[in-house]
Order: C-alpha cells, then sequence, then structure tokens
C-alpha cells in the first residue's frame, strides 16, 4: 500500500479521471475525499470506494466558490485530520474560435481552472502547514500544458497557467515539506472528451472519426488514447514519490504525443 492512511482530497473527482484516481488511491490505502459540484454522483463514488472497502467521503465543492472551497478542506481535515495530498483537477472544455467566443465562457473556464486550483491549494496548504507534515500537491494538466490546438484558447491558456502556479508553489512549500507537480494527460475517453468531439466535427467540418484519428490522436507514436488508469498509475507514482527531489515538474502521459 504506497499511500496507507494518507488523506488525498481530489477535486472533480465524481467522474472521469479524477474518479479513477480516487478508486486507485483508495486501494493503496489513502483515505479520499470526493470534492465536486456533482454531490450526488460524489456521494456514489465515496460509497462505491467504502463498499469496495476503501474509506472516503464526499463534499460539496465548487472550486470557484472560496467559501464552499475552505469548507470543504476544514470538513476533510475535522473527518480525517489532515490533508496529505491535493489533487486539483476539476475541469471543463469549450471548444470555440477567438473570434465567436464570449467574454463570459472565456471567464467561466479560467474560473474553474486557474481560480479553482489557486483556491483550493491555498486552504490545502495551509492545512498541509498546520499539520506539520507538509504534502504533495499535483495539477492535472494537460498536454495542452504545453502545445495548443486551434479552438480551445482559454483551455490552453489555463492548462499552461497551472505549470507556472505548480512552479510558486514547489518554491514556497519547500520548507514545509509541500511539493507540487502538474500531469499532462494526453486525450482520454471521458464524458469531456465525448462531448467536444461532435462539437469539433461541426467547427472543422470533419467526420466524428476524423476528429478521432487525425486531430486527436494523430501526433500519439501508436493512435492509441491514454486512459484513466494511465493517469491514476502517475497519479500514485507522484504522491507516494517521498522528497522535494521531485518537485515543480510536469509529466506528459500521452503516448507520444508531446514530448518533453
Ligand atoms: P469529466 O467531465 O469526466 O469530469 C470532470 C469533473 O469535474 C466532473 O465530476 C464535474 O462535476 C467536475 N467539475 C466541473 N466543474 C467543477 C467545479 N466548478 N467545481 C467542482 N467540480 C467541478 O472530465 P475529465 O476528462 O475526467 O477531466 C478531469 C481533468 O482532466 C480536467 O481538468 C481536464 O481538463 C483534465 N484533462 C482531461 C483530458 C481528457 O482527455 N479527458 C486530458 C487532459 C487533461
Amino acid at each position: 500500500m504506497l499511500l496507507k492512511d494518507k488523506v488525498a482530497l481530489i477535486t472533480g473527482a465524481a467522474s472521469g479521471i479524477g474518479k479513477e484516481i480516487a478508486m486507485e488511491y483508495a486501494k493503496q490505502g489513502a483515505k479520499i475525499v470526493i470534492a465536486d459540484m456533482a454531490l450526488e454522483a460524489a456521494s456514489a463514488t465515496a460509497k462505491e470506494i467504502e463498499q469496495a472497502g476503501g474509506t472516503a467521503m464526499a463534499v460539496a465543492m465548487n472550486v470557484t466558490d472560496e467559501a464552499q472551497v475552505d469548507q470543504g478542506v476544514a470538513d476533510a481535515v475535522a473527518a480525517y485530520g489532515s490533508v496529505d495530498v491535493l489533487i486539483s483537477n476539476a475541469g471543463i472544455q469549450i471548444i470555440s474560435p477567438i473570434v465567436d467566443l464570449s467574454l463570459d465562457n472565456w471567464k467561466k473556464l479560467i474560473a474553474i481552472h486557474l481560480d479553482g486550483a489557486f483556491l483550493t491549494t491555498r486552504a490545502c496548504m495551509r492545512a498541509m502547514i498546520a499539520s506539520g507534515k507538509g504534502g504533495s500537491v499535483i495539477y492535472m494538466g494537460s498536454v495542452h500544458s504545453h502545445e495548443a490546438s486551434p479552438l480551445k484558447a482559454p483551455y490552453v491558456a489555463a492548462k499552461h497557467g497551472l505549470v507556472g502556479l505548480a512552479k510558486v508553489v514547489a518554491k514556497e512549500g519547500a520548507k514545509n515539506n509541500i511539493r507540487a507537480n502538474v500531469i499532462c494527460p494526453g486525450f482520454v475517453r471521458t464524458p469531456l472528451v465525448d462531448k467536444q468531439i461532435p462539437e469539433q466535427a461541426k467547427e472543422l467540418g470533419i467526420s466524428e472519426a476524423d476528429v478521432i484519428k487525425n486531430v486527436m490522436l494523430k501526433e500519439t507514436v501508436d493512435g492509441e488514447f491514454t486512459t484513466v488508469q494511465d493517469v491514476a498509475q502517475t497519479a500514485i507514482f507522484l504522491a507516494a514519490f517521498a522528497t522535494n527531489a521531485l518537485t515543480g515538474q510536469s509529466i506528459t502521459v500521452s503516448h507520444g504525443w508531446h514530448m518533453q
């Protein structure tokens, strides 16, 4: 058990990548806090973990809401004693050319990805410092933390921004034994990706099959999607890593789409 008795707060863990990380962390002995604005689905995930013999709770958390973030982290500390791992993972996608993108949609995406990362980082860093144990902060970046694609301006900007935030957390957190790193997955078949396949097909005037083959997987070495399991295993590796030697980094899991 690589994460025995660690407390992991995972945002957006009611679905997709975050949910898989929650399930795999629980198998490694971590106590899991499912922090998601979709409370019913978050509670169902927590129940699934408990039924499989793990320990988990759900908290209602819109990551853009300062009071909800602070309350959710306080509830986690009250229940489990500390927060040792933060996975800042909640996210959305908006497909649009810049010239058609509304300011509201720009702000909405930036708020979830960057305000959310900041607010959860601040609350969890405070808890990690208070516990005296430090901890590991992991951001869910993307290949789009390093590469650009058309139709994704706010997403690419936000995912690049997370790399900068992680580097600052690495520098400020070191004295309290807090590490920060970014996982950068390629395309993973989750609801977030399933929704954008028809949207991209429409914007680009191509078929959905072409979106998958010639847009999403074209630059991979083998034409394969990255899986939620690939990302969860990377998240276990980062959280279990014992020292500050691995901090301020981004690790790409993308079937070679992006090579650093
Ligand atoms: P998903 O749609 O399956 O899950 C996203 C979760 O985030 C949902 O449970 C949703 O309720 C929650 N969420 C959305 N807005 C929220 C908010 N304001 N506050 C709290 N929770 C909120 O998506 P996914 O594919 O699992 O994506 C998870 C993360 O991984 C995102 O940050 C995404 O950008 C990133 N990512 C995904 C892919 C991919 O191909 N799927 C690739 C690289 C990075």
